[in-house]
């Protein structure tokens, strides 16, 4: 019998050109299709660069490449990619088979500080950026026409070490934006800052359709102080951080002419880039006219999306510092000092009220919303002195966060919700119906798959531990003993956010002895696994994660709680998917909403959560538990322990037992109902093609509508 003809091995550097091109969009960062093929051309690697693939790329051998260029089923895997991605990019999506056609030159700028895509991009510091990225991708997915801009930082946020005795090491590492998968645009702009222009080299990454424009000021042609505004995120310095946003918002604006994007519609997310509604208006403003006119067309098109009711997350500069480095601008709109100043205050006039990035935002959007709808009521109270009106009338409204499934879902858990409810993700369209057959699944096999995943989870964590024992330079008595950390089958709650002070993720060990006996109680014990950083200026919350640090080496709690240094994307996916609870333990009403929660119910998991954030609209009494209840406790050490001592009951009284309840068969029945119904519930709202279609409709169409009007 012939053989089937195979196709004929291409050259090693075919096989290169073509794997560039793969990297080249970020779209195979959410298509198993792209990310699957760079783990296939070298497991080892692509594991030691925390998945990149062009860092992969880089280190794959040469006999490894040319095997694979002579194995046909890989180089059908890399073309099959390759189309994919084209048929993806020419598709009509949600957005050109619906309103598009009558909105002329509709384009919506995006700005933000922060962009999470990949762990292997590390241009994020926490949810802000998470949401961001997510965010694009839902555009792309969705066909909205939209661009988005930042800055591209040389050492990130930080990478996150803990010493022996758990106090925290900040580590800088100089990233090189060519692995990210960055195109140099070679344009470039000049920034005015101060009295100086700063040079910004625009730097460009593709997120399927969406364009993401990134400025760089490490460049020669500027002096070493302008060199360190891309640095890194969040820098403490307020002068640096002033000038990082004058460069963001300023700078990004000039950037999207220098490229003849023509945008109708800005979306200033987070206050942080809202010099770029400024620069527009003086853009705007005819010479002879008055400049309010500009600032009136300018208000119509622009979006804000307030993120957090922390009053130190809303940036407040000294105001004569903000005339100084804008006083170029502001002379260009025919704006005096005292103008200026007054365009981030509440009092005009008032010399003794600072310069607020978010009042300055309030000011030139005509349409806010915060990110939930306990956010939007809080910040209605928190803004109602700028508006001047009774807090219902203030004009915040409110589109509540999503994760973008494709981003966050474990690939064997969408295997078995396709196969198992028909679930299809792919789908370019805001809903996603097909969750709601979730309860439909059988149990035996959601069991099994919940299994997996958690049996998953225990091994990441134990060969995370061991690594960073080894780094510690622990004897190999202690890197041994993270072999028997944890246990595969036994309830597991994970925690992982930016250890803010107010997520408090110390409370569970508000009493450790409770606590201890809750985790080793003979046949029902369960286990705690922590990821999160502080900032490195935050004390308390370096000490939050010293404290747990502590608690984990803590003779009650060996083995039963567990550490993860450096949370990053992959560390949150991997927690998400394997924990059986998610545990949210903020200071309510300071979650504004929080995204990690709607990740686990992709995979079945159930939230242990304080009503807080998006949890007062997600949870329904039977798809997860609630701490606590809505009344304000003023006295923290009440609050906490009243906090405590709910979690503690439901622990005791409800996750633990329901979770050990078992039937003939072995399946906790009442548990996997509570968990299915997790899955039917929540990702069919909280995802971000929900969030993104809600932005369009709501926000960014009439923007563009009403723009020049
Ligand atoms: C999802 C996610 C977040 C957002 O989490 P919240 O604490 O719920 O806001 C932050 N960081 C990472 C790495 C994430 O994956």
């Amino acid at each position: 019998m012939s053989r089937p003809a195979r196709p004929p091995a291409i050259s090693v550097e075919d096989l290169v050109t073509h794997l560039r091109d793969l990297a080249a969009n970020l779209w195979w960062c959410w298509n198993e299709e792209g990310w699957s093929v760079f783990q296939t051309l070298d497991p080892v690697e692509w594991r030691s660069t925390n998945h990149s693939p062009l860092g992969t790329l880089e280190r794959v051998s040469r006999a490894r490449l040319d095997a694979l260029a002579h194995d046909p089923i890989f180089v059908k895997r890399v073309y099959d990619g390759l189309a994919a991605r084209m048929a993806y990019l020419g598709e009509r999506a949600w957005f050109q088979r619906g309103a598009a056609a009558r909105l002329k030159g509709f384009k919506v700028a995006y700005f933000c500080s922060e962009f999470g895509l990949h762990e292997s991009i590390q241009q994020y510091a926490g949810g802000l950026g998470i949401l961001a990225g997510d965010h694009l991708k839902s555009a792309s997915d969705l066909g909205i026409p939209l661009v988005a801009v930042g800055l591209a930082y040389r050492h990130g946020y930080y990478v996150q070490n803990l010493h022996r005795d758990g106090s925290t090491q900040v580590l800088l590492p100089d990233y090189d934006f060519h692995r990210f998968g960055v195109e140099d645009l070679h344009t470039s702009i000049a920034c005015p800052i101060g009295s100086r222009l700063v040079t910004a080299r625009i730097l460009r990454m593709m997120v399927g359709r969406v364009p993401l424009y990134l400025l760089d000021t490490d460049l020669k042609a500027n002096a070493p102080e302008d060199r360190r505004l891309t640095e890194g995120l969040y820098k403490g310095e307020p002068i640096l951080r002033l000038r990082q946003q004058v460069l963001l918002g300023v700078g990004g604006v000039l950037a999207l002419k220098a490229l003849h994007e023509h945008p109708t519609v800005l979306h200033l997310n987070e206050g942080h880039a809202a010099f770029a509604a400024l620069q527009r208006a003086i853009d705007l403003h005819a010479p002879g006219r008055p400049v309010a006119e500009a600032f009136e067309a300018v208000r119509n098109s622009t979006v804000f999306t307030t993120h957090t009711p922390v009053p130190a997350g809303h940036d407040r500069y000294d105001p004569a510092m903000v005339v100084h480095e804008l006083h170029g601008l502001a002379e260009r709109g025919g704006l005096s000092s005292a103008q200026l100043a007054d365009l981030g205050r509440v009092n005009a006039g008032d010399v003794d009220e600072s310069f607020c990035m978010t009042i300055l935002a309030l000011r030139l959007a005509r349409r806010v919303n915060g990110v939930s709808a306990l956010h939007g009521a809080v910040s209605r109270e928190m803004w109602r002195d700028f508006y001047g009106v009774a807090a219902a009338k203030v004009p915040i409204t409110s589109i509540t966060n999503g994760v973008h499934a494709k981003t966050w879902i474990d690939p064997d858990a969408e295997r078995f919700w396709r196969e198992s409810i028909g679930l299809r993700l792919t789908k370019q369209a805001p809903t996603a119906s097909g969750w709601r057959r979730a309860e439909s699944a059988d149990p035996e096999r959601f069991w099994k798959m919940r299994a997996t995943l958690r049996d998953r989870l225990v091994h990441f964590v134990r060969d995370r531990m061991a690594l960073q024992r080894k780094r510690r330079g622990e004897g190999q008595a202690a890197v041994a003993a993270t072999y028997s950390m944890l246990d595969e089958d036994i309830l597991t709650i994970g925690f992982a956010r930016r250890f803010a002070t107010y997520k408090r993720a110390p409370l569970i060990f508000h009493d450790p002895e409770r606590l201890a006996r809750i985790l080793s109680n003979g046949s029902r014990p369960a286990q705690l696994v922590f990821a999160g950083k502080a900032h490195p200026r935050d004390e308390g919350g370096q000490a939050y994660a010293q404290k747990i640090f502590a608690f984990a080496r803590d003779p009650r709690f060996v083995d039963r709680v567990a550490f993860i240094e450096d949370y990053d994307m992959h560390v949150g996916r991997m927690l998400t998917s394997g924990c059986d609870v998610w545990l949210n333990t903020p200071v309510r009403p300071y979650e504004a909403s929080g995204t990690s929660g709607m990740k686990p119910p992709l995979h079945g998991g159930l939230n242990l959560s304080i009503l807080d954030g998006w949890w007062p609209e997600g949870s329904d009494g039977i798809n997860g538990w609630r701490i606590g209840d809505t009344e304000a406790v003023d006295d923290p050490d009440l609050r906490d322990a009243r906090d405590a001592e709910s979690l503690y009951q439901l622990l005791e009284q409800s996750v633990v037992p329901q979770f050990y309840e078992r039937d003939e068969a072995g399946l906790p029945q009442g548990w996997i109902a509570r968990a299915l119904r997790s899955a039917a519930t929540i990702p069919l709202e909280f995802n971000s093609h929900r969030m993104v279609a809600q932005y369009t409709r709501r926000m960014y169409v009439p923007a563009h509508e009403l723009r020049g009007s």
